[in-house]
């Protein structure tokens, strides 16, 4: 019989891991994959460090910093984000409704003469059960018409039954004279979760899961083992594995999908569980871009991309002197034909010229990529994992609460969870 059995060896499963270890408690990790790492792995393929899309260490505690720190010695840096939105042919610095003063002057002043109209209503701008409601509240239309809406329509797809419940923790907290003010200059104020973060200086994101992995004990982690059936009553697991409390950090869909005797209400649950794909072109030319930025959003229906990025901007290691190497992020059911456009694309925007070449490319699928937040997920994800709880089944992270969250969470619910068990 194992305590405490672990589904999947991505951060939040090794963050529990690591966490049962000092707690003196035991730890079995079962991982399908033959790699540890899960969304936080980097492939290196042709002398380029590639991620899953960008994947940036975004730290607010002073735990997860001192963790860093202990884990990983001095392989990180931490960087200032330099992030732009791509619209009406311009860059515009990132967060966009605090630097209007960077877009065509009508738009400009259609932006704040939307915003001050919003704000003279007496609306209610806490209200979360609907995105579109909550954005034009605090926004305007007009800052929701250029960036808002179609931005999150390429991201999310059907805005009309998406909730805000998620634009807390991810919407930069500004407030209406920091929109004004950036109409009209550049503010250097730091805005948002992400305006500085942390990345390691060699091997990708792959490094700070495996600076987990080398505090654990080899015989506790199982790669190449997918867990298949779960049943609750006989607290077995493919029928081979007893354990006292599993821990899921597999897609809550998936979990609910395997289990053999779930209750047919929680059944009809799984079916309501949405989420989207996004595809990650990585490549990289045989050309230093310069002036080189972190990422590109990219709000506009004839971009097909949502988002861009420099993978070897991060770090000096991720690529070789002389080159440039990105990914670029969209939220599609299939990849079909997006190479070509993607390329022809960015030579129209300008960050590729014609003569550049292709040195190397690589399509990873991410799915589920983001957990549609709608009415359904609002109630039944609390009501299926406090069900869960009742049986010894816990769930953590982004997949495995179905929620939209980052790295650093992962890390910290993880140990939350290690003491609760
Ligand atoms: C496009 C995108 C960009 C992101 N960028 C950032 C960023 O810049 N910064 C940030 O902090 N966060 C970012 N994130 C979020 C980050 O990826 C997650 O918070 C984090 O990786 C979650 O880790 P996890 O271990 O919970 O899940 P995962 O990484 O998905 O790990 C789950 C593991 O479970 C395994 N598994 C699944 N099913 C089974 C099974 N049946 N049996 C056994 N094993 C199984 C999987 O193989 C996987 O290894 C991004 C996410 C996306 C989608």
């Amino acid at each position: 019989m194992n305590n405490n059995v672990i589904i999947g060896g991505g951060l939040s499963g090794l963050s529990l891991a690591y966490h049962l270890k000092n707690l003196k408690k035991d730890y079995l990790v079962l991982e399908k994959s033959s790699n540890l790492g899960g969304l936080c792995s980097s492939i290196i393929q042709d002398g380029f460090t590639f991620d899953y899309s960008g994947h940036l260490l975004h730290i607010k505690s002073k735990y997860t910093l001192d963790l860093m720190g202990k884990l990983l010695g001095k392989n990180i840096n931490r960087i200032k984000r330099d992030a732009w939105v791509y619209m009406q042919d311009t860059f515009v610095p990132f967060p966009f409704q605090t630097h209007l003063y960077g877009l065509k002057k009508e738009i400009a002043s259609e932006c704040v003469s939307e915003l001050l109209i919003a704000y003279k209503k007496d609306l209610d701008r806490t209200q979360l059960d609907s995105f579109k409601t909550w954005a034009t509240a605090n926004f305007g239309n007009g800052i929701c018409k250029y960036f808002m809406f179609p931005y999150n329509q390429k991201l999310w797809g059907d805005l009309d039954n998406l909730t805000a419940e998620w634009c807390g923790k991810f919407m930069p907290n500004v407030n209406l004279e920091d929109i004004v003010k950036g109409a009209y200059s550049n503010s250097k104020k730091a805005f948002g979760y992400n305006s500085y973060f942390f990345y390691p200086k060699t091997g990708g994101c792959q490094t700070i899961v495996d600076s987990f992995v080398k505090k654990l004990n080899k015989n506790n982690i199982k790669t190449n083992y997918e867990i298949k059936k779960i049943n609750i009553k006989n607290k077995t697991l493919n029928g081979e594995i007893k354990y006292k409390n599993l821990i899921s950090t597999m897609p809550l869909k998936t979990l609910l999908a395997r289990v053999e005797d779930l209750p047919a209400k929680y059944r009809a649950f799984e079916r309501k569980l949405k989420s989207n794909t996004v595809f990650v072109f990585n490549f990289a030319i045989n050309r230093e871009v310069k002036p080189a930025k972190h990422w590109i959003y990219f709000p506009e229906d004839k971009h097909c991309f949502y988002r861009i990025g420099f993978q070897s901007s991060f770090s000096s290691a991720n690529a070789p002197k002389g080159t440039t190497s990105f990914y670029v992020e969209v939220s599609a059911k299939t990849n079909k034909g997006l190479e070509q456009k993607i390329i022809k694309q960015m030579q129209e925007i300008g960050i590729l010229e014609k003569q550049d070449k292709v040195l190397t490319k690589l399509w990873l699928k991410m799915e589920p990529a983001y957990c549609i937040y709608n009415k359904d997920r609002e109630k039944i994800v609390p009501e299926i994992i406090s069900y869960l709880e009742t049986r010894g089944i816990y769930t953590t992270g982004r997949y495995g609460n179905w929620e939209y969250s980052f790295m650093e969470k992962s890390i910290l619910d993880s140990k939350t969870l290690a003491k609760t068990l």
